[in-house]
């Protein structure tokens, strides 16, 4: 009942959801009665998740943010909000996102535009920025997003909240509609790295739904929480962290940079060794991304042709229906990047554009493995600036894309990362949150959510 009353003191301002669940109370007081009755509950009975609109759920619609999708609603739940149900979790609705996750503000969503909490004129990143604020906002505990790029990162960065992308693979995405499936991802976001462990132990594990889905061991993540003692001088003792000097270059805001030496400066109290390492391929990785990203959704997307799914423009002749479905449904963001794909994975570009970009994706998977064959973790910043204003980029896409390049490398290579809050700097009615990104090596998310435990 509080939570319902916080959102409808917040939500009007906020706009961080497209859905909110009709059957709220009733959920909450099943878990209720199950307690009562003295039978077992899940780690997570009594939490209220959000939950992406690109994630799908039987007793909500799904709209991925597009209008193409508008009140469609799926008939299943997606592997990981199925999880979540199982645990005991209720599900409080569906997050507001960027079209299809194309975006990295939500002003790509067809429906609103989300507001940062910390200042209702500014974005809260995205394309996961429902969820986030959402969270930031406590209008829920923990919530659910999808990061092919940063949609994950980068909003708990500008919301000052804890955002975890799991390693390519931990997490099934049966369920999650597909932007570009290679580097698809479905994350998590908590108001500590605590809560956001138990979440992601909970959707975690392989999936005979979703082929790509690991087979790896599930570690229970928070359960080593209970063990660190938070009150030894030196709790990271002996830790290698290596810091991206291709992060800290021009182009970053120097508020930005302090608030990550600021977080070295903390590692190194804790114990930690902290040196700069290079990634020599790292600027390549934006360039790499979009070309993949927008030639996979370009091929991913074709499923919306006003037959299959959603909605529908009538039209005489078949050719006609698609092209005014399509027309009609996607907004100018989706558009243009099914042109981009279309036009790099075309006969006569092909080798010109994909397959040079899978090349450079194979020279940065190597150049992160061989900075983490020699460093624990590596650290960074997330973005290179905190949270801008509403309408700041929206009509240049290449200044917002070029906001993605602390992220992006981390999806081409498939490892995961945390994203946890480190820092202020000026703006906004009191200051605007900084988040530090720790990235480790694939299925080692145990010992970021160790160090980010420790560090926060
Ligand atoms: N901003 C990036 C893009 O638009 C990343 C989005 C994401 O991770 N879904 O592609």
């Amino acid at each position: 009942e509080s939570y319902i009353s916080r959102l409808s003191l917040t939500e009007p301002h906020l706009h961080s959801f497209l859905h909110i669940s009709d059957t709220l109370l009733r959920d909450a007081q099943l878990i209720d009665r199950k307690i009562e009755k003295g039978e077992d509950v899940g780690p997570l009975a009594g939490v209220l998740v959000g939950v992406k609109d690109n994630i799908c759920t039987a007793d909500m619609p799904s709209t991925g943010g597009s209008r193409i999708l508008e009140n469609y609603k799926a008939p299943f739940d997606a592997t990981a909000v199925r999880r979540v149900k199982e645990k005991d979790g209720i599900l409080i609705g569906k997050t507001n996102m960027d079209e299809f996750g194309m975006g990295s503000t939500t002003e790509a969503s067809s429906f609103q535009v989300t507001a940062n909490p910390w200042d209702l004129s500014r974005v809260p990143g995205g394309s996961s920025g429902g969820s986030a604020a959402a969270v930031s906002a406590r209008q829920c505990m923990v919530s659910l997003g999808s990061d092919t790029g940063g949609s994950v990162r980068q909003p708990a960065s500008f919301c000052g909240v804890v955002g975890l992308k799991p390693t390519y693979g931990r997490v099934s995405r049966f369920g999650l509609m597909a932007y570009a499936s290679s580097l698809d991802v479905i994350g998590c976001f908590g108001t500590s790295v605590a809560d956001t462990g138990i979440l992601l132990h909970v959707i975690s594990g392989h999936d005979r739904f979703d082929a790509t889905s690991s087979n790896r061991e599930v570690p229970d993540f928070s359960s080593q929480f209970s063990s660190i003692n938070l009150v030894e001088s030196k709790p990271l003792k002996g830790l290698k962290v290596g810091l991206i000097r291709e992060t800290l270059e021009d182009g970053v805001d120097n508020g930005v940079k302090s608030a990550i030496s600021g977080a070295a400066s903390h590692l190194e109290e804790l114990g930690c060794t902290v040196t700069e390492v290079s990634l020599p391929s790292f600027s390549l990785g934006l360039p790499a991304y979009y070309i993949l990203a927008s030639s996979e959704s370009s091929s991913n997307l074709s499923r919306y042709d006003g037959v299959r799914y959603g909605n529908q423009v009538f039209a005489e002749e078949l050719n006609a229906l698609y092209n005014d479905s399509r027309a009609k449904g996607f907004g100018p963001e989706v558009q243009m990047r099914i042109l981009m794909g279309t036009y790099a994975l075309s006969a006569g570009y092909y080798d010109a554009y994909y397959k040079r970009a899978q090349q450079v994706r194979t020279l940065i998977r190597k150049s992160f493995k061989d900075a983490l064959d020699d460093n624990d973790i590596l650290i960074s910043p997330v973005a290179p600036s905190a949270a801008y204003k509403i309408g700041e980029k929206k009509n240049d896409p290449l200044a917002m894309y070029a906001g993605d390049i602390m992220t992006v490398n981390v999806n081409l290579a498939g490892l995961p990362a945390l994203v946890l809050p480190c820092g202020f700097v000026e703006g906004g009615p009191v200051g605007l949150p900084v988040g530090l990104q720790m990235i480790g090596a694939a299925f080692d998310e145990a010992k970021l959510l160790k160090v980010g435990h420790i560090f926060e």
